[in-house]
Order: structure tokens, then C-alpha cells, then sequence
């Protein structure tokens, strides 16, 4: 019989590194990743048969918990009527109306079919708009893996168009500065010296990508304030944190309005959609309104629609977000008291249905506090988690989620396991 082992060698033979996204390789904390077979509420159950909590929900997609009834019979419903058409669609009306409804700064959106396009297609945007080619971008925030977002930072220096992958030529990124995340006056600095040039500031506000580091509200408002100030496009990337962080998104959290705003994820409900969308003047110069190219032959497909616009039907249900924020704070909070017990430094905090889990002193505020995790406690912290049957983010990187099946049985027994791994790491 196939078990992790055998079939993470075999993966290997045929899949590059024997995985389709690299994260779930478990480069960073080593051994062979699990291979899952099926999934119900807050647990999922792997090819040997084991079962876990799980904690990344398909990195933020599965808000509902896997296999909500409703939303599989809405796919189920659209199966049945056909795959794709590759043609204009009653519900992709119904998923734009019911995005429209709940973030009040989009007034015209566009469906595609991952994060990374809605980013490459918004900076596109943006620069056709404004007529502008630079963009800033924050150290430690991802937004997909298009050629002129995958710029590093060099350690809290701004630096110019060095690319963080091979086969992205310098002058691609060259336009692309990177800046320190929660430094509004370095900020201020650089739209001092390229304000004209500027096309836009892209940000996650709370970010997802380098564990988890809510963006400073001072922060956020400059960039809207200099955006405006500068004619520069703001765009919010709510990949992760869109109908996650609150039903309106960390927008409604920072009072602050974009103009682009870009989602994925949880609007797919666990398929590909994503989508970016925003002022009517912006978004009416994209194809075929305006001169801005997008496209896609899997748009808007009506299977991922539907289970789309189930899932955001059901997080509007009352509660929803009250309920969701109290268990991931309930988790948090009783891992914080497990690691006091065991006299472990540690530190974590939740955001809506988001949190983050640092083996530092105290919750980092930008990238440079998040490198100095101990990544080696968090190691032996994942991995007797994961023996206990608990699935936290296979790296000290990623941000966790929490979904509405959570239950207070489900987060004492993550804590019950916590307390064992606290004492491996003490
Ligand atoms: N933006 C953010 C904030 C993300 O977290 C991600 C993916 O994790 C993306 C964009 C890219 O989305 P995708 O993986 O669907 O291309």
C-alpha cells in the first residue's frame, strides 16, 4: 500500500520536487510532506488514513470548513449543467452584484482565476491608467508570482529591480521599488523623490506572507493620503485577507478605500476564482472598454463561480464573523498560555479568521522581526503537532486559518497537543 513516504518518492519521479506549489514540499521543516486523501469540517485525513485538524484550509479558501453541504450541492447543481462555456454567464452577474454589495469600493469587477493573475492584471491596470511605469511594493508582501511583483527586499534597504527568482530579467523589475512594511515615512520619502513617476502602492494591510503582521493603521492611511496626493493608484490586495479578516475586508478594518482591490480564495470557496475590481474609471479601461489587455478561457467558470457565490452567501449568515473571530482568538490565546506554561518564548495573534504563531518575544511588526524567528523551535513545534494530528502552515512564513467548523472540542484538543509540543521545544 501507497503510504506519505512511498508516495512523495514517487511524486518526485514525475512532479518537480513532487509538488505543484512548493510550500507544500516541507522544505523548510523537513520529512515527507502528507498526501491527503479527503476532507470534512476542520479535518482532513491523509493516504496512510490519519486524521488532522487543519489549520491551513487550503491556505484561506475553506472558511466554511471542507465539504459544506450547500456549497457542494451548488456545484453539484452546476456540473450538471455544464463544465464551461467559455461564454458570458447569469451567476458571474450574481458573484460581481454580491461583491459589489459588500465591499462598497467596487463599483465594476473582473473575475480570473488565480491571486497572481488579479495582481498581474492590476498592475497592469494601473500603469495603463496613470500612464506610469514605477510600482512599490513592501518587503515581505506577495502578491503571486508575475515577473514584476517577485522582487526581495534587500533587508530593510530600498532597493531597485533585483528579482527574487531566476528567469526574471532585471529590466522587468526594475520599476519596482521595495519598501519596509510599516515605515510610513520612508514611504513619504520615496513619493517625495518618484511621486510623478508612480503608478502604484501594492499591500496586503494585514499581512499574510510573512506569518502574520497586521499593517499599522498610520501606515495604511499614508499610503492612501500619498497615493491621492501624488495621482498614484492604490491597490489592496485582499487575496487572503478579502471576506476573512471581516466580511467587508481589512479594508473595512483600516477605514481606507483603494482603488483597485484585488480577491481570491475565499471567493472561490475552495475552487479557482479570483478577481480584481475597484473605481468604475480605473476598471472601464480594461478590454473591451479600453486599451488594458486581460483575458482568460477559464473566467468566470460557471462550476467555480457557483461554489463562489454559495460561499459567500453563507458567510453573510449572522454571527458569522463573531463567531469566527472568537474561536481563532480562543486559539491564540489558550497556545500563548500553553507556551507560558512551558516557559517558551512565543508569541501569537489573530486577525478576524487569520492568525499568525511567532517563536519570538514579542508579535513582529515588520519583516525584519519575523527573520529572527526560531525557526528550529517552530520545527519541533509543527512536527509533534503533526504527529498528534494537528496541521499547522509547514513553514514559520505562513499565516494560519480558522474556519466557522472549528469548535471549542476541535480547539481544545489543538491546545491539549500544544502542550505536549511546548514541552518538546522548552
Ligand atoms: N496575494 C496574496 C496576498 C496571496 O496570499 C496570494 C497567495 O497566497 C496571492 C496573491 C496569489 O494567489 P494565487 O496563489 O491564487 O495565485
Amino acid at each position: 500500500m501507497d503510504t506519505n513516504d512511498s508516495l512523495f518518492e514517487r511524486a518526485r519521479q514525475s512532479i518537480p520536487g513532487g509538488v505543484n506549489s512548493p510550500v507544500r514540499a516541507f522544505g523548510s521543516v523537513g520529512g515527507a510532506p502528507r498526501f491527503m486523501k479527503k476532507a470534512q469540517g476542520p479535518y482532513m485525513w491523509d493516504e496512510d488514513g490519519k486524521r488532522y485538524i487543519d489549520y491551513i484550509g487550503s491556505w484561506g479558501p475553506m472558511i466554511l470548513g471542507h465539504n459544506n453541504p450547500e456549497v457542494i450541492r451548488a456545484v453539484h447543481e452546476a456540473v450538471d449543467m455544464g463544465l464551461t462555456f467559455g461564454c458570458a454567464t447569469q451567476r458571474e452577474i450574481l458573484i460581481a452584484e454580491e461583491i459589489k454589495k459588500l465591499i462598497p469600493s467596487i463599483e465594476e469587477v473582473r473575475l480570473v482565476s488565480s491571486g497572481t493573475e488579479a495582481g498581474m492584471s492590476a498592475i497592469r491596470l494601473a500603469r495603463g491608467y496613470t500612464g506610469r511605469n514605477k510600482i512599490i511594493k513592501f518587503e515581505g508582501c506577495y502578491h503571486g508570482h508575475s515577473d514584476s511583483l517577485l522582487v526581495k527586499a534587500g533587508s530593510g534597504m530600498l532597493t531597485f529591480g533585483n528579482p527574487s527568482s531566476a528567469g526574471v530579467p532585471a529590466g522587468v523589475t526594475e520599476h519596482t521599488l521595495v519598501l519596509e512594511y510599516n515605515n510610513p515615512e520612508q514611504l513619504k520619502e520615496v513619493f517625495e523623490q518618484y511621486g510623478d513617476d508612480i503608478a502604484c502602492v501594492i499591500v496586503e494591510a494585514v499581512a499574510g506572507n510573512m506569518n502574520m503582521v497586521p499593517g499599522k493603521p498610520e501606515f495604511i492611511h499614508a499610503m492612501r493620503e500619498l497615493c491621492t496626493q501624488y495621482g498614484a493608484l492604490l491597490i489592496v490586495d485582499e487575496v487572503m485577507t478579502g471576506f476573512r479578516v471581516a466580511l467587508q475586508g481589512a479594508q473595512s478594518l483600516y477605514g481606507v478605500t483603494p482603488d483597485i482591490t484585488m480577491f481570491g480564495k475565499v471567493i472561490g470557496g475552495g475552487m479557482p476564482v479570483a478577481a480584481f475590481g475597484g473605481r468604475r474609471d480605473v476598471m472601464e479601461k480594461i478590454a473591451p472598454c479600453g486599451p488594458v489587455y486581460q483575458a482568460g478561457t477559464l473566467s468566470g467558470n460557471p462550476v467555480a463561480v457557483a461554489c463562489g457565490l454559495k460561499t459567500l452567501q453563507l458567510i453573510q449568515e449572522p454571527g458569522f464573523y463573531e463567531r469566527l473571530s472568537q474561536q481563532t482568538k480562543k486559539l491564540v490565546e489558550g497556545l500563548t498560555a500553553a507556551a507560558k506554561e512551558a516557559g517558551v518564548a512565543f508569541c501569537a495573534q489573530s486577525v478576524g479568521g487569520m492568525f499568525g504563531l511567532y517563536f519570538l518575544d514579542k508579535c513582529p511588526e515588520g519583516f525584519n522581526d519575523v527573520m529572527k524567528s526560531d525557526t528550529k523551535r517552530f520545527n519541533v513545534f509543527f512536527h509533534s503537532m503533526l504527529d498528534q494530528g494537528v496541521y499547522f502552515a509547514p513553514s514559520v512564513f505562513e499565516a494560519g486559518f480558522v474556519s466557522i467548523a472549528h469548535t471549542d472540542e476541535v480547539i481544545e484538543e489543538t491546545i491539549k497537543a500544544a502542550k505536549v509540543a511546548f514541552a518538546k521545544v522548552a
